[in-house]
C-alpha cells in the first residue's frame, strides 16, 4: 500500500552520542497520530544502536545510507547488506547522487547493490534525479527515465515491489534551492507514469516516490501536498529534531 514516508539522510554526520540524543529527541516529540513512516539513515556504524532505539515503536525504522554491490567475503572497508540487515535495518538508499558523484556509482553498480539489499530483505530507497544543465537543456525527464529504468526495471514485479524512489534533483541537494511543488510533481508523476507503463497501475499506484533536495519545515507541506509526493528525503533539516518533527506533521 501506498504509504507517506520521510526519512532522515544523516549523511556522514553526529557522533554517538549527539545521534543517540537526536533520536531521543525525535522520538520524545513526534505526535504518533497520523504519523508518516519515518526512517533514520545514520552511519553504517550507528545503525544497530538506533534501530535497538525504534524497534518497539510504531512505523519508525532505520535505514542504511548505502550497501556494498558484493556478497559477504575479502572486501575490506565494505559493508554487506547481509550485514546492514543484521544489525536491524529494514531498508537501504542506494544511488544518492553524492555516492553517484564522489564514489562513480554508476549504473552497473547500481544494479547490483539493489540486487544485493533485495536478496538480503531490506528494502531499497533508489534515488535519481537530474543535474542543473541537464534541467536547463530541457532534457531532465529523458535523465530521469534512464536513471530509473536501467537500474531498476529488469527487476521482477515482486522485486519491485520493495522499491521506493526518491526524486532529488541534484541542484536542490543542500543548495537551499527547492524544486517548486510544481516541478517536483511535474516529475513525480513521470516516475509513476514509466513505472505503470513497465509494470502496470497498481504497482505504480502503490509505490511511495519522496521528495528530496532542501525541504524544511516551510516548503514541507506544500510540496506533500502534490497528488504524486508522497513524503520527503530529507538531509540538513534531519539533524535539527524541531525542524524534522515539524516535516513529519507536514502532511
Ligand atoms: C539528501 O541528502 O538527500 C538531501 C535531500 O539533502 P538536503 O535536504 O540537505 O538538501
Amino acid at each position: 500500500m501506498r504509504k507517506n514516508i520521510i526519512v532522515a539522510n544523516w549523511k556522514m554526520n553526529l557522533n554517538l552520542d549527539n545521534a543517540i540524543a537526536l533520536v531521543r529527541s525525535i522520538l520524545d516529540n513526534l505526535s504518533f497520530e497520523n504519523q508518516p513512516e519515518i526512517i533514520f539513515a545514520p552511519s553504517f556504524v550507528y545503525i544497530q544502536k538506533i534501530a535497538q532505539m525504534c524497534r518497539d515503536k510504531k512505523n519508525i525504522f532505520v535505514a542504511s545510507q548505502d550497501c556494498s554491490a558484493n556478497d559477504d567475503g575479502a572486501f575490506t572497508g565494505e559493508v554487506s547488506a547481509n550485514m546492514i540487515r543484521s544489525c536491524g535495518a529494514k531498508y537501504a538508499i542506494v544511488g544518492h547522487s553524492e555516492r553517484r558523484m564522489n564514489f562513480n556509482e554508476m549504473t552497473n553498480i547500481l544494479r547490483l547493490k539493489v540486487k544485493q539489499a533485495l536478496a538480503k530483505s531490506l528494502n531499497v530507497i533508489f534515488c535519481c534525479g537530474e543535474s542543473l544543465e541537464e534541467r536547463e537543456k530541457g532534457i531532465y525527464l529523458n535523465s530521469i527515465k534512464s536513471q530509473v529504468s536501467d537500474a531498476l526495471f529488469h527487476f521482477s514485479e515482486s522485486e519491485f515491489s520493495h522499491i521506493i524512489i526518491a526524486y532529488e534533483p541534484i541542484w536542490a541537494i543542500g543548495t537551499g534551492k527547492t524544486a517548486s511543488a510544481l516541478q517536483a510533481q511535474e516529475v513525480h508523476a513521470f516516475i509513476r507514469s514509466i513505472i505503470s507503463e513497465k509494470y502496470g497501475s497498481n504497482i505504480a499506484d502503490n509505490i511511495s516516490i519522496l521528495y528530496g533536495g532542501s525541504c524544511n519545515p516551510s516548503n514541507a507541506s506544500k510540496i506533500f501536498s502534490q497528488k504524486d509526493i508522497d513524503g520527503g528525503l530529507i538531509g540538513g533539516a534531519s539533524l535539527n529534531a524541531t525542524d524534522f518533527v515539524a516535516i513529519t506533521s507536514s502532511f
